[in-house]
């Protein structure tokens, strides 16, 4: 598949120093409307369901790129570029929200 998302990173993406998921949240909250920071993130990969916050963020490269935990695949990154922003969820096989305080 050809994409310009595929252009400006890296095969798999991500450079730098290894942080943890909030490290990234602001990267990701303008496009998740509200706090990804709530959400647990399944690896399409292993299976593992991690909190947003638990997965592995490299934020050196063009792009965020977060990792599972425990495999190291790629689970979700977002580019932005002057063309636009490009979320990329293929590495996740669901994303859940906590229902927000008071509305449980
Ligand atoms: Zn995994």
């Amino acid at each position: 598949m050809t994409s310009d998302f595929s252009t400006p990173a890296a095969p798999g993406g991500g450079t730098g120093p290894v942080l943890d998921g909030n490290a990234a949240a602001g990267e990701f909250a303008g496009i998740i409307a509200g706090d990804p920071t709530i959400a647990t993130v399944r690896c399409a990969g292993c299976g593992a369901a991690q909190a947003f916050g638990q997965l592995h963020a490299y934020m050196g490269g063009p792009g965020t790129v977060l990792r599972c935990r425990e495999c190291e695949a790629m689970v979700a990154r977002v580019a932005r570029t002057p063309r636009g922003t490009w979320l990329d969820l293929s590495g996740s096989s669901s994303w859940s929200f906590s229902p927000a305080p008071g509305l449980a």
